[in-house]
């Protein structure tokens, strides 16, 4: 099949801030332009709300790629309720998610009282959701943590998460970012650094990086 290759756009740029005492920040969420199908990778904080409802009024999302339940990453899929919006994740992080909500404050908790309103699919390792696109797991920030495969033309993207959250922590890769399981974070941002060469962070700018395509 001839490949006309996807496009990435940048909807919402992350940031993370590292103050005196704590962080902040919020995730970056991008829309995937594979041949006729749209994929929006996470649906970000609340704060960024306003930016998901100007794009839903423009585009149609085929499927949403929820790269792992933390608040910062999916607040705003109720947006998507009663939808034919397929939202994809992994089993073993919506199965975590009901383990650990009252232990986990970095949870969405409202996520419990939305999920039965939302065409919920649970995505496989290597699963191929569009003529590009792959779904790749990426353990360890959170249990079941997912990227995104990216093929484009001649290179390969990933959209990463918080699997690595930014350039800085690509730089600290031993550092222990709250993660759910501390070894299996560190192997999984070794395994990605040596897998792939164009990496999208979960938390980072990406207007510079992908001026090399622009959109
Ligand atoms: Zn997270």
């Amino acid at each position: 099949m001839k490949q006309i290759g996807c496009k990435i756009i940048p909807i919402v740029e992350g940031f993370c801030y590292k103050p005196p005492v704590g962080c902040f920040g919020y995730a970056s969420v991008f829309l995937v332009k594979d041949e006729n199908k749209n994929i929006l990778f996470d649906t970000g904080a609340y704060c960024v709300r306003k930016e998901i409802i100007n794009l839903l009024k423009k585009v149609h999302i085929d499927c949403v790629v929820i790269s792992h339940l933390h608040f910062d990453h999916c607040s705003n899929l109720d947006l998507f309720k009663n939808s034919d919006t397929k939202i994809l994740l992994s089993k073993l992080e919506f199965k975590s998610y009901f383990k650990n909500k009252y232990k986990d404050n970095d949870l969405f908790n409202y996520f419990d009282y939305i999920y039965q309103y939302l065409n919920l699919k649970f995505v496989k390792d290597n699963e191929q959701i569009s003529p590009n696109c792959t779904i790749i797991f990426t353990p360890g920030h959170s249990i079941g943590h997912i990227s995104l495969k990216i093929q484009d033309k001649e290179k390969t993207y990933l959209l990463c998460g918080d699997a690595i959250k930014s350039k800085k922590e690509k730089k600290h890769l031993n550092k222990n970012t709250n993660a759910y399981d501390y070894n299996l974070a560190v192997n999984t941002r070794k395994d990605i650094l040596k897998r792939y060469k164009y990496i999208l962070y979960g938390h980072d700018c990406y207007k510079k990086k992908l001026k090399i395509r622009r959109f």
